[in-house]
């Protein structure tokens, strides 16, 4: 089976102010959605056709002949991630296992607010900043473009997409302020534990 889009894990609006239903509408239907449809064209007719969206990444990682295939379906892997990172009325400290081990490996959440903010906002360009396991220690990574964690072997835990596609209607140029609301009211702690 061809992948398909999954659907939002909330309303289309129910993210605003923070995140308006318009960018949603596009970064999901749109960006996202063609995302989905590449991957499917590239794959279409080949032995490929029914793998997962894991499959395909893992199997397209540093492969000349590849690329488009990486791009798209880490792209799709990568959004899908990332709406499931926010929720309504989200952000702030978190708790449970995630709270105790950012006081271990960053010795406080304020040092890992910095580490975070710094990395999504020194990606040049396209690309995302992320909260990964490296082995059974927490770090902060950013990537370029479609990069992604699981193809350097890293356990992704918490994305925020830093394309301009993810911000400019709401925030145009102000990359920082779009990472500072992330931070502040939107990123759902629950699923970042759910993934440790
Ligand atoms: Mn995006």
């Amino acid at each position: 089976m061809a992948i398909e889009l999954p659907a939002l894990p909330y309303e289309m609006d129910a993210l605003e102010p923070y995140i308006s239903a318009q960018t949603l509408g596009f970064h999901h239907g749109k960006h996202h959605q063609a995302y989905v449809t590449n991957a499917n064209n590239l794959t279409k007719d080949t032995p490929l056709e029914n793998a997962s969206v894991e499959e395909l990444i893992i199997g397209s990682v540093n492969k000349a002949d590849k690329v488009a295939l990486f791009n798209n379906a880490a792209q799709v892997w990568n959004h899908t991630f990332y709406w499931n990172c926010m929720k309504p009325s989200g952000g702030g400290t978190p708790n449970g296992t995630i709270a105790k081990k950012i006081d271990e490996d960053f010795g406080g959440f304020d040092a890992f607010v910095q580490e975070f903010k710094t990395a999504a906002t020194t990606q040049f360009g396209s690309g995302w900043a992320w909260l990964v396991l490296d082995g059974a220690k927490l770090k902060v990574i950013k990537t370029a473009n479609a990069d992604t964690p699981m193809a350097h072997g890293l356990k992704a835990l918490l994305t925020v997409d830093v394309w301009e596609h993810a911000y400019y209607l709401d925030y145009q140029n102000r990359r920082p302020d779009y990472v500072d609301t992330f931070l502040k009211h939107l990123v759902n702690w629950d699923f970042v534990n759910s993934n440790l």
